[in-house]
């Protein structure tokens, strides 16, 4: 298996002198290409901020981070723009969307920013509109669909472009069980069908249990990992609850 991201001690602290706070400390793990890794736990423990760091939206007090063989932490702004468009998708809780273009024009705007030809960036994202059952709302916009239907659109948007690592914090937030469950078998499907690799944050067992891995985050550390393996996502599902319990408290307990 070839590792896709090797994040090495990192650490993030926020704020200065008698206001810091430790948000990250000293988080080590690789993700393989291939993998579908689950990031869980308590609010505020640090996964969002995880997810900040290897997007590169915000950057590291320490340690390094390497995608495809490239330190994201030494990269020059110009290189690291580049770097996000065509190596990164992301998929967040919500307004993945713009409301102004229809889904067609949303799907298809990575390819707009690499120059694809208009022809064949129709093409590609009429086929990734089938490939995620979105073929009915093309047309449309995204206030006029479900969240469930957004939520599949910004999935076909992550990955029109082939990105190597999908980021996904919290992508089922703003859905409800029968939506939520529906997308992460859409997330299955990119990751088994489309070979699409997945770093998730969620703090939802039923969510992460879809998952390869879940990695737990406990006070901006890593606390735990459980790999699903040939396992049922039923028997994966109650071991998560059964780390979750462990696990306990919020965090806020020091
Ligand atoms: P999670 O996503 O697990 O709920 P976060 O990564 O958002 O947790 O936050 C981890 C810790 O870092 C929390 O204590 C939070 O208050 C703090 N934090 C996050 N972002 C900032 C920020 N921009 N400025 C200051 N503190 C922050
Ligand atoms: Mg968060």
């Amino acid at each position: 298996m070839k590792t896709l991201l090797g994040i090495q001690n990192v650490t993030k602290y926020y704020g200065s002198g008698n206001a810091t706070c430790k948000a990250l400390d000293m988080v080590s793990f690789n993700v393989n290409e291939g993998e579908f890794v689950a990031v869980m736990g308590a609010s505020g423990s640090g996964k969002s901020t995880l997810l900040n760091m290897i997007s590169t939206i915000d950057k590291v007090s320490g340690g390094s981070i390497i995608l495809d063989g490239n330190d994201l932490t030494t990269m020059k702004e110009k290189e690291l723009a580049k770097f996000r468009r065509d190596k990164l998708g992301y998929i967040f809780q919500e307004y993945n969307l713009l409301d102004t273009l229809n889904i067609r024009e949303n799907i298809g705007l990575p390819l707009q920013l690499q120059n694809i030809n208009y022809k064949e960036a129709d093409r590609m994202v009429e086929k990734m509109a089938d490939r995620f059952g979105i073929t009915e709302q093309l047309d449309k916009f995204p206030r006029e669909m479900s969240g469930g239907q957004r939520q599949r659109a910004a999935a076909a948007r992550a990955l029109i472009v082939h990105p190597s690592l999908i980021l996904a914090d919290e992508p089922t937030g703003a859905l409800d069980s029968a939506n939520s469950i529906s997308l992460m078998h859409t997330f299955n499907m990119m990751n088994k069908e489309l070979n699409a690799s997945i770093l998730m944050v969620t703090h939802d067992a039923l969510m992460g249990s879809y998952a390869t891995r879940v990695l737990f985050l406990k006070d901006g550390k890593i606390w735990n990992e459980i790999y699903r393996g040939d396992r049922e996502r039923k028997v994966f599902y109650k071991e998560i609850v059964d780390a979750m319990t462990v696990l306990g408290g919020t965090g806020d307990e020091e």
